[in-house]
């Protein structure tokens, strides 16, 4: 397994960052994770994913949370410290 290079796009609103994260993620081997440092700030099932499914039923985030113990419970703790 090789190690994932990272890709940190950062940006005021309304400047272009998640249009340059959708060019970059439709390339071959390239996952756009979104905003994922605010993913508990709504239920998974309001979220769609940058492959066009409903978050809950993506399988690339499907395989993430399961090898990461991330659940429902997780979301609503990390809510709650915030
Ligand atoms: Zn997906």
């Amino acid at each position: 397994m090789t190690t994932p290079k990272i890709t940190y796009i950062l940006g005021a609103g309304r400047s272009g960052s998640t249009v340059l994260e959708r060019l970059l993620s439709s390339a071959p081997d390239v996952v756009g994770v979104g905003e994922v440092a605010t993913l508990w700030r709504q239920p998974l099932s309001d979220l769609t994913c940058s492959c066009g499914a409903p978050a809950p039923e993506c399988a690339f985030w499907t395989d993430v949370r399961a090898k990461v113990g991330f659940s429902d419970s997780t979301l609503r703790d990390l809510a709650e410290a915030e």
